[in-house]
C-alpha cells in the first residue's frame, strides 16, 4: 500500500524546477536531479551562510593588509628593495610582459577582491533579509570568479621564487607575507563555507 509522501520531503532542483525526493546523505554521497544532473543536496552540513559571510567581511580587510604591506625585500649589493605584490605585477609590465601582468593582477588582486564582494553581497542580503537588487546576476558572477582566485598559488609562487632570489642577494620576508597567507586561507574558507545554491533558492523563493 503507497502512503502520500509529505511535502517536505520534496526538493526542488535550482536548475529545472523538478521535484527530487530528499534523503539522508552517507559521507561521498551526493543527491543529484534525475533530470537534469544538478547536484541539490550534499553531505557537507558545514555550509553555512552567516559563516560565509564573516569570512568574506574578514577577508576584505585582509585583502587591503595584503596589498599595502611589502611582501618581501631584496638587497643586492647594498641596495634593498621593498615590493608589494602590485610592484611585482608593473615589474612584469614594465619588462614587457603585458599579458602576464594584466593575467596576474586579474587573479590575484582584482578576481579575489571581486569574489568576496560577491559572496559579502549576497550572504549579507540572506542574514538581513532583504531583497537587494541583482542577486541572481552577483551569484552567477560568484561563481564565475571562485575559479578564478590564484592567491593561495601565488603565495606558493613566491616562496619558491625566494629561493631563486637568494642564490643572487639576500632576501626578508616582511610583514605582507604574512597577511597574504592568511587572505588566502580565508578565502579558501569562504569557498568551504558559501551556500551558493541555499542563495540560488532564496532568490527563485523570493522572486528576485
Ligand atoms: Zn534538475
Amino acid at each position: 500500500m503507497n502512503h502520500p509522501i509529505p511535502s517536505d520531503l520534496w526538493l526542488i532542483c535550482p536548475r529545472c524546477h523538478a521535484e527530487c525526493l530528499d534523503r539522508n546523505l552517507a559521507k561521498n554521497e551526493y543527491l543529484r536531479c534525475t533530470r537534469c544532473g544538478e547536484e541539490i543536496k550534499t553531505p557537507f552540513v558545514g555550509r553555512t551562510i552567516p559563516a560565509a559571510w564573516a569570512l568574506s567581511t574578514t577577508g576584505l580587510i585582509l585583502m587591503v593588509l595584503a596589498n599595502i604591506y611589502p611582501i618581501l625585500s631584496f638587497s643586492i649589493a647594498g641596495n634593498s628593495q621593498a615590493s608589494l605584490i602590485v610592484t611585482g605585477i608593473a615589474g612584469l609590465w614594465f619588462q614587457g610582459y603585458g599579458l602576464l601582468s594584466v593575467l596576474v593582477f586579474f587573479c590575484v588582486i582584482a578576481a579575489p577582491a571581486l569574489y568576496l564582494v560577491t559572496v559579502w553581497y549576497a550572504c549579507a542580503a540572506w542574514c538581513l533579509h532583504r531583497r537587494w537588487r541583482g542577486l541572481p546576476a552577483i551569484l552567477n558572477m560568484a561563481a564565475f570568479l571562485e575559479s578564478w582566485n590564484l592567491v593561495p598559488v601565488f603565495s606558493v609562487a613566491c616562496v619558491v621564487a625566494t629561493v631563486k632570489l637568494r642564490t643572487l642577494g639576500s632576501v626578508r620576508w616582511e610583514i605582507g607575507a604574512f597577511w597574504m597567507v592568511i587572505y588566502a586561507l580565508c578565502i579558501l574558507l569562504t569557498i568551504q563555507f558559501f551556500d551558493r545554491k541555499k542563495l540560488i533558492l532564496y532568490v527563485e523563493e523570493e522572486h528576485l
